[in-house]
């Protein structure tokens, strides 16, 4: 679906919500701090610019944001997880705005971390920002995951299949979905006014992945790292606008 410039100012709007929990969260990132206490963060964040979040209540998800420790890859429950020295974190969490959704996700260190939890993480972004750059207008949908896929790859990771990207929009997960993978086939063609969020998921092992009893938990089925970037990003005449940027 193409937005008009009205619902990208929108979406522009919650993007920079999701930016200002994602640089509070960041920063409130410690040894001895608890997921919760992220949570409540990007809570205060929030309710300080008057805007809902997209994750409570979704099927029934009890917070604010996802908090996914180490070898978990996504959709962690915030809780009394204490961050230790040493742990990687991904914490995804989203807004809406006057009816449009923003979406996005990093990964961050807790205190010191090992080299290879720092190369994970930076090949995960770097992967992110080649899938952004197949934004353009013309192109075909699935050279995103192409691109993202590529690099992961050549980091000699697993990029995550069961989950993926998606449009976005006034619902937080529209169609088509947006793989970090090479589908098979080139996917839709581009136009101006298309929002997508990008989210490769990126494991040091193999790509499989398992669910915990909780019901959302997913891990890496080797107990490998995994770490998990997003953003919300419109095609544009100009090139790729992200909006969950400050
Ligand atoms: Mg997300
Ligand atoms: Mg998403």
């Amino acid at each position: 679906m193409r937005r008009s410039p009205d619902e990208l100012a929108k979406m522009r709007k919650a993007g920079r919500v999701v930016a200002e929990i994602h640089e509070a969260t960041r920063a409130a990132i410690r040894p001895g701090v608890t997921t919760a206490q992220l949570n409540e963060v990007a809570a205060a964040v929030l309710e300080k610019r008057q805007a809902r979040s997209n994750f409570l209540g979704y099927h029934g998800f009890p917070a604010v944001i996802c908090t996914s420790p180490n070898d978990m890859i996504v959709h962690g429950i915030p809780g009394d997880v204490v961050l230790v020295e040493g742990d990687i974190i991904s914490v995804d969490c989203g807004a809406i705005v006057e009816g449009y959704h923003g979406d996005a996700a990093y990964t961050a260190g807790v205190g010191e971390i090992s080299a290879q939890a720092r190369r994970l993480i930076e090949v995960t972004e770097r992967s992110l920002w080649a899938g952004i750059d197949q934004l353009v207008v013309g192109n075909r949908l699935h050279e995103v995951g192409r691109a993202v896929q590529r690099v992961a790859e050549a980091a000699g990771y697993g990029v995550v299949r069961e989950y993926v990207g998606h449009a976005i929009g006034t619902e937080m997960h529209e169609s088509p979905q947006v793989p970090n993978y090479w589908p098979g086939t080139s996917g839709p063609t581009l136009k101006s006014g298309m929002v997508f969020a990008v989210e490769p998921m990126v494991n040091v092992g193999s790509y499989d992945t398992y669910a915990l009893e909780d019901g959302w938990s997913v891990m890496t089925a080797d107990g490998s790292l995994s770490a998990h970037f997003e953003h919300t990003i419109a095609v544009t005449d100009d090139g790729p606008e992200v909006f969950t940027v400050l």
